[in-house]
């Protein structure tokens, strides 16, 4: 009788591995450990054979030393905030990697003086916005809005519709946000509508600015009016308008969500935005304005606890002057091609389970354009894959509509295709043979 604990292989011996100790060079002594240790306890077990004990070890290893993993995003949702909202383009992933090093983010090569931190990639903002006077960036949407109401309003007021009163999401307020750092809110209006007189009541001489903040996850629909940020820029205080979703300019597709250039163009004094979410860029948050303000935000002490970091400057950069990044290329996609697409995939998956070409309705998702619909398409497949394929080598996250999981192809680069059928055939495998195909499942019955 086999006792597979005797036969369990020594750790130190299936460390000596040589392809084992190459990952360990790569990915660090703890984590191929681990894997070690985990993979002889199935040893024990019976799970695995003592001779496959450095071969499982090597495929159980994580492909990076960091815990965050590649997924392949088929939920149809383009901007998907559990999965990192925007994927960057290869031009920022490039960009990122080569700052990552040491980098004269800070110093200017052709004199050997300290250079302003980031001037490239702030050059590029401002010529992506050119009506904004000045331009700044800061770690996220929420910084912006933060930066801007400590230095305009701490110790002041602000005038805020109530309809706009916006809960971001895991349990962050736009009102908290704006109060935490000293400003007192000054509501108008109902949750329906709010006029110009409401906000013109309201402003006193301890307002410091108008907010107008964009429902960009929600609508209001029916008896609704808002007023324009032309109409706010009468009243006689400043107007900051929080866009949210990080559209520069109008977009064709969007009709109804506010750009960086409209609303400055109507008259707003100061725009805050997402970096991440519809500009496809890192996360980040801009303000985009006249040009003492911007600077007197810039030269604020809170700026510099807000202060990007250099692979955030690259990728900006890389986004606003590179090819087009995959969100804009995802807003644009035609139905036709990726309809194309799914029918290709689907009948490569045909031979390991039933899987459909089906058009679908796919959305920008929280990161902004509430309600429009995308028209896409997507592989169908068995619903029972859901699972496995979320929990697969390269795990794929697709969406259960009407008793079947769609892949939906708006969001998955052309370039994934090939890891995409991979996934799905593994997960396949995996379930077999609850998925009798055609062939075999037919032959024989009546
Ligand atoms: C997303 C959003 C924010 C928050 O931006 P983050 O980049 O997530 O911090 C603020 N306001 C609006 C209107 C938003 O849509």
């Amino acid at each position: 009788m086999d006792d597979p604990r005797r036969a369990t292989p020594r750790t130190d011996h299936v460390l000596a591995d040589p392809r084992l100790r190459a990952a360990a060079d790569r990915l660090g002594v703890r984590l191929v450990k681990e894997a070690v240790v985990a993979t002889l306890e199935r040893c024990r077990a019976g799970e695995v054979a003592p001779a496959a004990v450095a071969d499982v070890a090597l495929q159980s290893l994580p492909a990076t030393a960091a815990g965050m993993r590649r997924v392949l995003n088929a939920t149809g949702v383009v901007v998907h905030t559990n999965l990192g909202r925007a994927p960057l383009s290869p031009a920022a992933v490039e960009a990122l990697t080569v700052a990552a090093g040491a980098t004269d983010v800070e110093l200017d090569l052709a004199t050997g003086q300290r250079g302003r931190r980031g001037r490239s990639a702030m050059a590029a903002l401002a010529a992506a916005v050119p009506d904004a006077g000045g331009v700044h960036v800061v770690n996220n949407g929420a910084a912006a809005l933060a930066l801007a109401t400590c230095a305009l309003a701490a110790g002041r007021n602000l005038v805020i519709a109530r309809g706009e009163m916006v809960e971001i999401g895991d349990g962050f307020r736009i009102p908290e946000l704006l109060q935490s750092v000293g400003a007192t809110l000054r509501e108008v209006g109902t949750t329906n509508r709010v006029r110009l007189a409401d906000y013109a009541a309201a402003v006193d001489e301890e307002t410091a600015f108008v907010l107008k903040v964009h429902p960009s996850n929600f609508q209001v629909t029916g008896f609704t009016s808002g007023v324009a940020v032309a109409e706010l820029a009468t009243l006689p205080v400043p107007v900051v308008v929080d866009i949210g979703s990080g559209l520069l300019a109008p977009h064709p597709r969007l009709p109804d969500e506010p750009s960086a250039a409209a609303a400055l163009r109507a008259g707003a004094d100061l725009v805050t935005a997402s970096g991440d979410k519809l500009l496809g860029g890192p996360q980040c948050g801009l303000l985009l304005g006249t040009a003492g303000l911007v600077e007197s935000l810039r030269r604020h002490p809170l700026a510099r606890a807000m202060r990007v970091d250099k692979l955030t400057l690259a990728a900006l950069e890389a986004t606003l002057t590179g090819p087009t990044p995959p969100v804009a290329a995802a807003l644009v996609a035609s139905a036709e091609g990726l309809l194309a697409r799914a029918t290709r995939l689907a009948a490569l998956l045909a031979d390991v389970l039933p899987a459909e070409a089906v058009p679908s309705v796919a959305a920008v998702g929280g990161g902004g354009a509430p309600g429009v619909e995308l028209p896409s398409a997507a592989v169908a497949v068995p619903a029972a894959l859901a699972a496995p394929l979320r929990t697969g080598a390269v795990p794929v996250v697709g969406r259960v509509e009407s008793g079947r999981l769609l892949l939906d192809l708006i969001a998955v680069p052309a370039q994934d295709e090939e890891a995409l059928v991979a996934a799905v055939r593994a997960a396949a495998l995996s379930l077999q043979p609850d998925f009798p195909t055609s062939a075999p499942a037919g032959a024989g019955r009546d």
